[in-house]
């Protein structure tokens, strides 16, 4: 069923390319007004959930509404829909006053209205001075700016857009995403925008989607996906730096003082389970499962602002100290024969002195996060919110605490190093796209 006040809704949508489904029964409310952000690693098929959006391609399977319209069948330009690419599409042979006009005037709007709105939209992303040039003569942010004013100019029904900071430097990405928030509120529609930086997800999404394989893992605010992950792979993925994970065994206490509790105990340290958690946990007695602990729960046992008792520590050697803003960054690693690396985030800074030494860190252990190995999932603040994913689809703890290149590539996606965008790709830019244009 379609939203009647203007959400869009993608209802149990697949999409395959031969036999494999690219987008897997994918199914998501988008309210009137959000900018909704779809974020994963390269090739979890955010960018296809994109052009299904548009009608670039059609669904396999579901149904796409936009308001109650439902949508699957109309063709590209009938569904009103502006996108912002991330090679930018524009036409290098068009001046950027041209360029920002091509969607109005193949809607033929009047010349009037095209030189209001196009004097506008310029004015708003600071390219009145450039309107006369060719892209050739625009650095990667002006280009970048005339497509966002090129969507500004159009009354679309949705807004989309397809990373289109990923060719900018962080100062140029930092004023973009404020420039697109600014266009999101003045134009008052929906919006998609995809990305598959976590961090620029957490800065603009009113709500966003993570997605893996093609499979939607969890939808809500980025704190809720920071705080509530619903499986360790949308743990591992939101925030940075990244949770730590260990795989511990549950065990009882054998103190006769703490008859019936429960402990962690991995081989570098033993922690309680919090009274909260014990009927979570008690099923795994015997059994491993994944400990995620964030970096900013681990403190100096005397600086930590939350509970601490002897025996809720870990002790780690400090490998590398990076000063921050409001405190330091601590590299370590567990004090074991294959000792893992971890890490936390203080709120004070550590001399220089504390290198190669190792140090207490007090755990907040109502924080921690505990995943069956199994499926991933969690077992204890966002086990509401869980999608089962294939054991297979998790990253391994060894792995994530040696934060293999092959780790970060798959948080980080394709995108650390890109090209500027060309202006041959632009030239080649497909009729369906000059009709999004
Ligand atoms: P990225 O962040 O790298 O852009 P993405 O999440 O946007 O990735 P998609 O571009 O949607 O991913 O692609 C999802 C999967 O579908 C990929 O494995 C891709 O190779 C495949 N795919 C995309 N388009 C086609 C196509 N036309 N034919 C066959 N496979 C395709």
């Amino acid at each position: 069923m379609g939203l009647a006040s203007g959400g869009i809704v993608i209802e149990h949508v697949v999409k395959r390319f031969g036999e494999r489904a690219v987008v897997d029964d994918l199914t998501l409310h988008i309210q009137p007004g959000e900018l909704f952000v779809l974020v994963g690693p390269s090739g979890c098929g955010k960018t296809t959930t994109l052009r299904l959006l548009a009608g670039l391609e059609p669904v396999s399977e579901g149904r796409i509404y936009f308001g109650e319209r439902l949508v699957n069948d109309i063709r590209p330009r009938d569904r009103n829909v502006a996108m912002v690419f991330q090679d930018y599409a524009i036409f290098p042979h068009l001046t950027v006053f041209e360029n920002i006009a091509y969607g109005l005037r193949a809607r033929h709007a009047p010349r009037g209205l095209i030189n209001e709105r196009v004097t506008s939209a310029a004015r708003l992303f600071r390219i009145e001075h450039l309107l006369g040039r060719k892209p050739r003569q625009l650095s990667g942010g002006e280009r970048q700016r005339v497509a966002l004013a090129r969507a500004m100019v159009r009354d679309a029904t949705l807004y989309l857009y397809d990373e289109p900071l990923a060719n900018l430097d962080a100062q140029l990405r930092h004023q973009a995403r404020e420039d697109i928030l600014t266009l999101h509120r003045q134009k008052g529609q929906p919006a998609v925008y995809v990305t598959h930086d976590q961090a620029e997800a957490m800065a603009l999404g009113d709500r966003i989607a993570v997605m893996r394989d093609g499979k939607l893992q969890q939808v809500g605010s980025g704190l809720d996906l920071y705080e509530r992950p619903c499986n360790q792979f949308v743990a591992f993925f939101i925030g940075t730096p990244g949770i730590n994970l260990f795989e511990v065994e549950v065990r009882p206490d054998e103190r006769p003082e703490h008859g019936g509790r429960l402990r962690l105990v991995h081989p570098a340290f033993s922690l309680p389970v919090p009274a909260e958690f014990q009927t979570q946990v008690v099923p795994y007695l015997g059994q491993r499962l994944t400990l995620g602990i964030r970096p900013e729960h681990l403190q100096p046992p005397r600086r930590a602002d939350f509970a601490v008792s002897e025996d809720s520590t870990i002790r780690g050697l400090v490998n590398v100290i990076e000063p921050t803003v409001s405190g330091c960054t601590v590299y370590l690693s567990t004090l074991e024969p294959t000792p893992r690396d971890f890490v936390a985030t203080l709120k004070a800074r550590l001399p220089g002195s504390y290198l190669g030494r190792d140090i207490p860190l007090a755990v907040n252990l109502r924080k921690i996060h505990l995943f069956d190995p199994a499926d991933g999932r969690a077992l204890l603040h966002g086990a509401a919110a869980a999608v089962p994913v294939p054991a297979a689809a998790v990253p391994v703890p060894a792995a994530v605490n040696g934060r293999s290149a092959g780790d970060e590539t798959d948080r980080q996606g394709k995108a650390t190093v890109q090209e500027p965008a060309k202006e041959q790709q632009t030239s080649e830019a497909s009729t369906e796209r000059e009709e999004q244009a």
